[in-house]
């Protein structure tokens, strides 16, 4: 069965447009000429997406014409050596440095919302239309589903952002028979007048297609959505994600969409569109590629997306 909702229905695949070196040269690219590299990386060794079965093609995607940013300065991941002898830890690992950023994570889906489907389908307005409450998200081949995926990384985030003295709310943490719906899911991170929101989900869509895109509002100003003021902010919470992701997992931006920058801009997101905070989506892999769900299914490479994610988060909280 389909695992994947309207919701979150990825686009069409494109045509890959360039090579798959982008892991061996992102791992070894810091900083401010990351972004360029791995635009410029990226290649045509990916397979089109022929796999693909579930993806719709919303006309509304688009392809960002630029690359991930050179964010700024690599905040050091979990892995990397941060201090040495007596030496205090660099500011990024100070603790408090983060008080009084309020930060939500909204872990897509839920592992029960396939046992409340007549719930979930009820429509909610998302200002440009009406959209189901929730979906149940996908799930590797082997039955991993991206509501445990996206539930696992979420708290692993959460813990790493209050380590730095951020307040940080979860949309739901399992403890919700299903949902909530996405326009709660936009609601509570307005209501926590959050500085910065990131919703968590892994792709379900055909073998073959592998990597990470981070999916940014597009501009839209119709019914209760009016997201204009949250575009600029949030492409810059985007392209930091995007970039700190890459150092701290060594994935590469997806090969199916993005052009090769990793982000992908839409407005048939509720969750996106009815925000009135900065807020993006991860997309932090494909469940349905083997390579990718190897990945996925390990708690230390969760660990690493975590790190990555609460990176730009930290970048972009930093200014
Ligand atoms: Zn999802």
């Amino acid at each position: 069965m389909s695992y994947t909702g309207p919701e979150f229905d990825s686009p069409a695949p494109r045509r890959p447009r360039r090579g798959a070196m982008t892991v061996a040269v992102a791992a070894l690219v810091p900083g401010a000429l990351l972004g360029w590299l791995v635009y410029e990386a990226v290649g045509d060794t990916g397979g089109p997406g022929s796999g693909r079965t579930e993806a719709k093609a919303p006309s509304t995607i688009q392809s960002s014409p630029s690359p991930a940013s050179p964010a700024s300065p690599a905040s050091p991941s979990s892995a990397s050596p941060t201090s040495t002898g007596n030496k205090p830890a660099p500011a990024a690992t100070d603790a408090g440095s983060l008080k009084g950023k309020v930060v939500v994570i909204d872990p897509g889906h839920n592992p029960r919302n396939f046992q409340h489907s007549t719930e979930i389908n009820q429509k909610v307005d998302i200002g440009t239309n009406w959209k189901e409450c929730d979906t149940t998200g996908t799930a590797t081949n082997a039955g991993y589903t991206e509501a445990e995926f996206t539930l696992d990384v979420a708290r692993r985030l959460r813990t790493i952002l209050q380590e730095q003295g951020a307040t940080v709310k979860l949309t739901q943490n399992g403890d919700r028979t299903y949902g909530p719906c996405i326009d709660e899911r936009a609601r509570i991170g307005n209501e926590a007048k959050a500085d910065a929101v990131v919703s968590i989900h892994a792709d379900g869509v055909g073998s073959g297609n592998r990597g990470f895109h981070v999916i940014l509002p597009a501009s839209v100003h119709a019914g209760a959505a009016d997201t204009r003021p949250i575009v600029a902010p949030s492409r810059e919470l985007g392209e930091r994600i995007a970039g700190s992701f890459v150092r701290a997992t060594g994935s590469g931006p997806a090969n199916y969409v993005g052009g090769g920058t990793g982000l992908v801009t839409r407005k048939d997101l509720g969750g996106l569109n009815l925000s009135t905070v900065p807020k993006v989506f991860i997309e932090c892999g494909n469940m349905r590629d083997s390579k990718d769900a190897a990945l996925l299914i390990s708690g230390a490479w969760r660990q690493k997306a975590a790190q990555g994610i609460s990176d730009g988060i930290v970048s972009f909280l930093r200014g």
